[in-house]
């Protein structure tokens, strides 16, 4: 009898800390893909922003709001499987109708700057708004990132996604043509976040498509990501003024600060830059060019073991660190977001390059259709 209660109470107790552990660790496993969907705010004029959930069949989580084709969260595994959500982020809409720095958004009509909100385009000179000291920053006053996207859900062998489709009109934030553009997320079963944009014009207009997610791999709100590393596949960036305009020289990132061909930390270099906020807000000039799908930065964070690759088609790529960030925006569980606690890889064309005609071609016209895929690829 005594043998029999002995023996129920150590079962008992296997099962307690088993399911104790199991309420630590959230473990991803072969789990069903889904997609749902649910409110997640209203904005100023009553319109209904929503929220998606998408889980891919490894148990990764990805929430986007159709409001600027918001990322708000990105839970992936570290090397002991465990998720954390690695994305800067508001807890409500609110919290995005008042943020400034872009968090997790789409990035348009010209993602980065344009000097003094200006440029020539067959002739006319159009004016932006300047929302960036004396240029235009990321789309203007009302960028992609502040609009409502139409969601279309996707769940097929791939994995689980969004399609987001937006249209904007001629005379939008002051840019020419109806701009009609489509943004397709998409959380695969091979972990990886892939964006594929595409986009048609009536008369052409400048266009710079991005994604500003900024990154820690840590997880959102644990500290800086000064001891990530990172390599960037660039052996050039574009030299800037004061106000971040590109003066049309590219530079050899070689035996400077700003040269991540090797590996290396973030931290270590990032005083030797000088500069008004100090960080990293560079364009790279990527090796593989315009066009070819390839691997333009990967990035590693020591203690977690995460790992995330990007890929791209585009040119170049802006690596920001979060300089700008103060403490002054409070993030997702009340964090306070200070400097470097994120880093973004925004894969673009050139800033300005409607008045550099040396770089690459940022000009979409009417006939032709835009199309360009990144891909952020997780693995530990
Ligand atoms: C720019 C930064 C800017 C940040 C947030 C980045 O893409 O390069 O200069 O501060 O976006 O607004």
């Amino acid at each position: 009898m005594r043998n029999q209660i002995i023996r129920i109470a150590s079962i008992a107790a296997i099962i307690a800390v088993s399911i104790f552990l199991s309420g630590c660790k959230q473990r991803p496993s072969n789990t069903a893909q889904s997609i749902a969907r649910e409110e997640f705010g209203k904005l100023t004029d009553g319109r209904i922003a929503d929220l998606y959930t998408l889980t891919n069949k490894n148990g990764l989580v990805m929430k986007v709001t159709n409001y600027g084709g918001t990322v708000t969260s990105l839970s992936i595994p570290d090397r002991n499987g465990n998720l954390a959500d690695i994305v800067l982020g508001c807890d409500s809409l609110q919290g995005y109708l008042k943020a400034t720095a872009y968090f997790g958004a789409i990035v348009g009509r010209y993602g980065n700057r344009i000097a003094k909100g200006q440029f020539i385009l067959d002739g006319t000179t159009y004016n932006l708004a300047r929302n960036n000291g004396p240029n235009t920053l990321h789309g203007g006053l009302i960028g992609f990132d502040k609009v409502i996207w139409e969601a279309t859900e996707i769940n097929d062998t791939i994995g689980v996604g969004l399609k987001l489709h937006y249209l904007s009109k001629d005379g939008e934030e002051g840019y020419p043509g109806n701009l009609d553009v489509t943004v397709t997320y998409m959380l695969t079963n091979n972990n990886e976040f892939r964006i594929g944009y595409m986009a048609t014009t009536d008369k052409a207009t400048p266009l710079n498509l991005t994604h500003h997610s900024y990154f820690n791999l840590a997880g959102a709100g644990t500290g800086d990501i000064l001891k990530h590393q990172v390599i960037i596949e660039a052996g050039k960036y574009t030299v800037v003024d004061s106000t971040l305009i590109p003066t049309g020289e590219l530079r050899d990132v070689k035996s400077t600060p700003l040269d991540f061909t090797m590996m290396q930390v973030i931290g270590s270099r990032i005083k030797e830059l000088g500069g008004n906020p100090v960080g990293y807000d560079h364009n790279y000039v990527l090796n593989s060019g315009d066009k070819e799908l390839a691997l333009a930065a990967k990035v590693m964070d020591p203690s977690s073991g995460r790992v995330m690759e990007v890929y791209t088609d585009q040119p170049g790529v802006q690596f920001y660190t979060g300089n700008f960030l103060d403490g002054s925006i409070i993030g997702k569980g009340g964090k306070a977001y200070k400097q470097y606690y994120g880093f973004c890889l925004e894969t673009q064309k050139f800033p300005d390059s409607p008045n550099h005609p040396t770089f690459p071609n940022s000009i979409l016209k009417s006939g032709e259709t835009y199309k360009s895929t990144t891909i952020y690829k997780f693995t530990h």
